[in-house]
């Protein structure tokens, strides 16, 4: 492999040129190469300016997130950049692309920056727990001010070459120059005029001993409530505090120290977690999307109901040109009006134009009859979660599809391969279970049967990226991963109700552990009859009468739950205010005493143990099946589909974090306590546990079983 950095020539001009794909992010050879192409550039009597370039598609996108789980090494990013200011030549960055994190500290070390229209410059650090620790806090208030510089880092987007200008972190816009050819004409204007170097470390504090008094104890105050409690958020205070207070070296000392505190905190490695294994869920998928998807321009959806006219409006803002069918005109006519509200609620966000607004309309037709999708190059089937139904659509689809389309099914339980046979065409059947509201939620669950085509996979997979959605490839199981680990946590909280738990107490405790919304509150809001006949479908589900007892109860006295005013809360008044209602806790009392549940005292931390442990259980049991490919991906799914909080990583990270040692004795303990029933650990769980090994870096081996 060549090395990541070199130092090119133009004249009397050094260009170090980053050279690392995909992104030059900063890793310790990309650190080295640096480091030693500065100190070549400076020794080197010929060169009077130099300019620092990043090849390809990005300048620097930032650090390189798999080393930061080992303790820094040399040389250190802060050390390199401070060297880097130091030059006695002008340093001129060549910014395009994706300027962030490290990459933005970078270009603030450089004496002079020059960037083109696609900039992207920001700290995003703070979204993964951490602060820019290599000089970042301490050089940004010198160039734009303390409250730009912590609207910046703690904000944590991004700025286009047009605001990057405006508040000074660019000096000179690019036109239509690429950056490396407007860096070198600034370097040599530079050198021409004579201007010397310009290093932000020189540089006051605009704000200075009064910013130190007033301004940020007030914008700490000021915080949002979610910012408040963040440690990295705290930490970005205190480093621009100490960036007033001390002197610049020991003020950047102060940074790197809150860096590496943040960089071992539990919520970093569980969010750094996250990222990259949202990046690689798609995995050898992922790749081949790339490769082999067929190309896709029109998209047919079949069911304009609540997930079909949201998955219309997600593939027509996408820029794909959609025929959305149902076999109901008054269904069609208020599908199609859910689409429009779904625009013009983008529009009001400032997400869209109206103009684009306008192209998303056309983009966009209606009609009764199947035969319509004649020429459609992918077709998503969103109908009534009936098996005969699907099975219907399906064999008309096979019949008048065009050869080489793909055939998605949108079901949330069913057999995707028993759906697919229908057409006569299995190999060109996946699954695409998308989530409710489809055109706000990221996660799609991509099912791949026996028969599915590498191609259809990797076409579904390429179309859900290009909808800003993360795909995740997942076996034919009933449920599949999400749902299926959902049954295991929805029954404990059932079980716990009978138990004498009050369905608000479970909601707080599993609020509490950061969930975020409790799952009685989650029934309410899907609607509790969807559940009752989603189960009635699963053939082997646990032969108890105590298994969903609750929900079914509740839906046989008619509380469906938000849509009927009732359910497990009562919603009161226009704005349906949730409510408790002792009428559903005498109900449940009544229930459980037919059924002879002994009532016991659950206490908070068991609530949250049964239904988060049961989760963890499942998710392994799936692992083993090869249903889920990798912890990473069960990660994946249950925080952007379910909710579970990000700062923990996901249910495997979580049983990583807590050890599976613990894990299975809290097993054992609950076998112990609530009976064995449900209460015996995964054979994988128990494997791992005992060899010290990992849940959420487990790759199940081979193709998913289906
Ligand atoms: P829905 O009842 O809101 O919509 C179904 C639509 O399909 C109706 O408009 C109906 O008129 C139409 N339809 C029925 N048979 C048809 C046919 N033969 N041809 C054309 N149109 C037909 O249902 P929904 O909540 O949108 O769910 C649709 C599918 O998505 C189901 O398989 C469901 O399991 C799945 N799903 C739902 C959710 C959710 O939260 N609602 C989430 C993920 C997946």
């Amino acid at each position: 492999m060549s090395a990541p950095v070199r130092v090119e020539s133009a004249g009397d001009i050094a260009v170090i040129v980053v050279e690392s794909p995909p992104v030059n992010a900063l890793s310790q050879a990309v650190r080295a190469g640096l480091s030693a192409a500065i100190e070549q550039a400076d020794r080197d009597p010929a060169v009077r300016a130099i300019v620092l370039h990043g090849a390809g598609k990005a300048f620097m996108a930032g650090a390189d997130l798999r080393e930061l789980e080992e303790p820094p090494k040399a040389p250190l990013l802060k050390d390199v950049l401070t060297r880097l200011e130091s030059s006695a030549k002008p340093v001129i960055a060549a910014l395009h692309g994706a300027v962030l994190g490290g990459g933005a500290e970078a270009a603030l070390a450089c004496h002079f920056r020059c960037a083109t229209s696609d900039l992207q410059l920001g700290f995003p650090e703070v979204k993964l727990a951490l602060l820019p620790g290599a000089g970042g806090t301490v050089r940004l208030p010198r160039l734009v001010g303390v409250k730009k510089a912590l609207d910046l880092m703690i904000g944590g987007g991004s700025l286009g070459l047009q605001e990057a200008l405006s508040a000074g972190l660019v000096d000179r816009a690019a036109g239509d120059e690429d950056a490396r050819t407007a860096a070198l004409a600034y370097a040599r204007e530079i050198l021409e005029r004579g201007i010397g170097v310009r290093r932000a470390r020189d540089r006051v504090i605009p704000e200075s001993g009064q910013a130190k008094r007033v301004l940020i104890p007030e914008y700490r105050a000021a915080l949002p409530r979610a910012a408040r409690g963040s440690q990295a958020v705290e930490r970005i205070l205190q480093s621009v505090e100490a960036a007033l207070e001390l002197p610049f070296e020991a003020a950047l000392e102060q940074a790197q120290a809150a860096f590496q505190e943040c960089r071992i905190s539990s919520e970093s490695r569980a969010l750094r977690h996250l990222f990259l294994a949202e990046r690689g869920s798609g995995g050898e998928g992922a790749k081949s999307a790339r490769d082999t998807a067929r190309p896709v321009v029109r998209i047919g959806v079949v069911g304009a109901g609540t997930m079909g006219s949201g998955i219309a409006a997600a593939c027509a803002q996408a820029g794909f040109s959609v025929v959305l069918v149902d076999a109901a005109p008054a269904a069609l006519e208020a599908g199609l009006r859910r689409v429009q509200s779904i625009t013009d609620s983008a529009v009001k966000k400032g997400r869209i134009g109206p103009e684009e607004a306008r192209a998303v309309a056309a983009r966009l037709r209606g009609v009764g009859d199947l035969a319509a999708l004649c020429d459609a190059d992918l077709i998503i089937e969103a109908i009534i979660e009936s098996l005969a139904a699907k099975q219907t659509v399906f064999e008309q689809l096979g019949r008048l599809a065009k050869p080489g389309a793909v055939l998605a099914t949108n079901t949330s339980t069913l057999d995707v391969e028993a759906i697919g046979r229908a057409s006569g065409r299995a190999a060109d059947v996946v699954g695409m279970h998308f989530f409710s509201p489809a055109h706000v939620m990221r996660l799609v669950e991509i099912v791949r049967v026996r028969d599915s085509a590498p191609e259809a996979i990797a076409t579904a997979l390429a179309v859900t990226r290009r909808l800003g959605k993360t795909g995740v490839i997942v076996g034919n199981a009933f449920g599949f991963v999400g749902n299926r680990m959902l049954y295991a946590y929805g029954r404990e909280k059932e079980l716990m109700m009978l138990e004498g738990v009050e369905p608000s107490r479970i909601d707080q405790a599993l609020e509490n552990f950061g969930m975020a919304m409790g799952p009685n509150a989650v029934g309410d809001l899907a609607g509790l009859d969807i559940g009752v006949s989603a189960r009635r479908e699963w053939k082997e589900r646990p032969d108890d009468p105590r298994f969903f007892r609750v929900s079914d109860l509740l839906v046989e006295h008619g509380r469906l739950g938000q849509k009927s005013g009732a359910g497990f809360y009562r919603y009161v008044g226009p704005e349906r205010r949730r409510e408790i209602d002792p009428e559903v806790v005498e109900l449940i009392r009544a229930e459980a005493s037919r059924l002879g549940v002994p009532r016991r005292d659950v206490a908070e931390e068991e609530i949250i143990a049964r239904c988060i442990y049961a989760l963890i259980n499942e998710g392994a049991r799936l692992l083993e099946a090869g249903i889920a490919r990798s912890g990473a991906d069960i990660d994946v799914i249950w925080c952007n589909g379910y909710g579970f909080p990000k700062s923990r990583g996901g249910p495997m990270f979580h049983a990583d974090t807590v050890g599976l040692s613990q894990i299975l004795r809290l097993i054992g303990r609950y076998r112990e306590a609530v009976g064995p029933r449900y209460w015996s650990p995964a054979p994988l769980l128990e494997r791992l546990a005992g060899a010290g090994g990992s849940l959420s870096g487990y790759r199940a081996g081979g193709q998913p079983a289906t």
